[in-house]
């Protein structure tokens, strides 16, 4: 198989990065599940954006303090920079957010946030933005999408990509030559026993990063969701408790039914107070309460929630719900420049696999689609840009004798490379622990 461009991954990094590559680039994306498996189909709050100018520093100092001031500058003021020009691309793409009666955008607020600054679709921004964005690729005559199909490796020379290796959904795999190979294959949760996110995401670029030596950042940084809805059954993954929920006043109690904590504190200090709570109740959740929240509000502003907890046996107008924390985001990933360049010429990351440092140790809510979007867009650009120097008859000849020579025997065996690359990630995770505040430590195996 011959492509332009390959992403690997459609959740909405790799979505968005397709529709930002020149329609004359034939582009192939393949990914791991059915299309609506990501993620970002999952993200319920919302997406920031800076409002107006007068919130730069405000903004730029909440990602900060969430990121316990270890976030790469430069990324955090593009991300913040480039916002308003996302979010005019989306809602040209036909995303709705939530407006007033005059049409102007609504903002909400989470954790972490000192201002409402977060634009919203009910409780299911990630869907509504993530599905809009799978209409308009789905028009575009040059790219193509291959479903349950698995990106196995790369292949490269002299620390340059020429292309890839992947399963079908029929079974049979195959090498795909790339000009460029983008990798879009969001976060390491499915390695989690609790997690919030889709099990089939586990990190396998980042397990294909090792292999070839492409640089990793902050690998050991992963972020545990405060309030996952708690239940005694094994669970495909837990269902998060939006942080806009206590964004609009909801409360968390103990056993006692008492408050014990500052609900919008970041999500790092929150999960280890509601850990030491838990530890001191000997209880498996704490309860969190959205009664406090007008009934009105709670069911237009998060529909999805109050259907999922009256499924689970909970109306929660009426009573509390239990809640515990949950594995939820990765903030490290395969190292990338801001243009997200990996270390590794013709190979680009983007998303949640990606790390260019604008989370630091601890991402601020809401932020993640925002990067994902800003900087999928960057590396489409950039591709753009390279595109004259980089690739001529000479590489595309390259990469065609290197999808030849390649020794297909060793993807035979597919649960043997899955259980390798698990293990791969699963030791540079740092053995599924998390620092969540300095003298705390959270195990969330
Ligand atoms: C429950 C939940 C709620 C959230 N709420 C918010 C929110 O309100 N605001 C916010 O900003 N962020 C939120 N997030 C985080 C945000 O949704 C993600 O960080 C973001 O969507 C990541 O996008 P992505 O494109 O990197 O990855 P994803 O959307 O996860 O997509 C990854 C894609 O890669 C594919 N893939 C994986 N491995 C392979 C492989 N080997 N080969 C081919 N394809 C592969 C998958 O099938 C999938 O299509 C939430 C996350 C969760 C789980």
């Amino acid at each position: 198989m011959k492509t332009d461009v390959l992403i690997a991954g459609s959740g909405c990094s790799g979505l968005y990065a397709a529709l930002n590559l020149p329609k004359d680039k034939k582009t192939l994306i393949v990914t791991k599940s059915d299309v609506e498996s990501s993620d970002s189909f999952l993200a319920q709050g919302g997406i920031c954006v800076l409002k107006d100018e007068d919130d730069y520093e405000s903004y730029f100092e909440d990602t900060m303090k969430a990121g316990h001031y270890e976030n790469d500058k430069e990324s955090v003021d593009i991300m913040i920079r480039s916002s308003r020009e996302v979010i005019d691309d989306l809602t040209g793409y036909g995303v709705d957010f939530k407006k007033d009666e005059e049409g102007g955008f609504v903002y909400t607020r989470e954790g972490g946030h000192s201002t409402q600054r977060i634009l919203f679709h009910e409780d299911m921004t990630g869907r509504e933005i993530t599905s809009k964005l799978l209409d308009r690729v789905r028009e575009l005559p040059n790219v193509s999408i291959y479903e349950n199909t698995k990106l196995l490796d790369i292949y490269e020379k002299d620390n340059r990509c020429y292309g890839a290796v992947a399963r079908f959904e029929d079974g049979h795999v195959e090498s795909i030559e790339a000009d460029f190979v983008m990798l879009a294959t969001g976060g390491v949760g499915g390695l989690y026993k609790h997690s919030t996110n889709f099990k089939h995401l586990t990190g396998d670029a980042l397990a294909i990063a090792v292999r070839h030596g492409i640089d990793l950042q902050n690998v050991d940084y992963v972020q545990i969701h405060p309030t996952t809805l708690y239940t005694d059954k094994e669970e495909e993954r837990s269902f998060l408790i939006s942080e806009s929920v206590r964004g609009e006043g909801a409360k968390l109690y103990n056993a006692d039914m008492e408050r014990f904590v500052d609900e919008l504190l970041p999500r790092d200090i929150l999960t280890s107070k509601i850990k030491e709570q838990m530890d001191k109740d000997h209880t498996e959740h704490v309860w969190e309460d959205l009664r406090v929240i007008p009934e009105e509000e709670v069911k237009y502003h998060f529909p999805n929630i109050v259907r999922h907890c009256m499924e689970a046996g909970y109306d929660v107008t009426k009573e509390c719900i239990p809640v515990v924390p949950a594995q939820h985001y990765f903030m490290g990933g395969i190292k990338v420049d801001h243009k997200s360049r990996t270390s590794m010429e013709c190979l680009y990351a983007i998303g949640e696999t990606a790390c260019n440092g604008v989370h630091g140790k601890n991402r601020l809510a809401s932020n993640s689609l925002l990067e994902s979007l800003v900087f999928a867009k960057r590396a489409a650009k950039d591709i753009v840009e390279k595109y004259p120097a980089l690739i001529n008859d000479a590489t595309r000849e390259k990469s065609a004798e290197l999808a030849d020579g390649l020794d297909m025997e060793q993807y035979a065996d597919q649960k043997a490379i899955s259980k390798a690359y698990h293990k791969m990630v699963r030791e540079r995770l740092g053995g599924f622990f998390i620092v969540a505040a300095a003298d705390n430590t959270i195990e969330t195996k």
